[in-house]
């Protein structure tokens, strides 16, 4: 069982929480918005739902 990680950039302030909250390094920051560049490695922690204050990023069973 994988995770998906969806980032909505329309919603992404590009604070970093993500990047810095992710045990596994999913996150990279583009262009100010963060992108699940390693989705493949996710946890399914919800670690960065959680921190994401705009509610931004959804993790869901993939
Ligand atoms: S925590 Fe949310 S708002 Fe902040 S960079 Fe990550 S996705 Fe964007
Ligand atoms: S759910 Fe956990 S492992 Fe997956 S991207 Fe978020 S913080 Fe990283």
């Amino acid at each position: 069982m994988g995770y998906l990680v969806t980032v909505n950039s329309g919603k992404c302030i590009g604070c970093g929480e993500c990047v810095d909250a992710c045990p596994v390094e999913v996150y990279e920051m583009q262009d100010s918005k963060s992108i699940p560049a390693k989705g493949d490695d996710c946890l399914g922690c919800q670690t960065c739902v959680e921190v994401c204050e705009v509610g931004a990023i959804s993790v869901d069973d993939a």
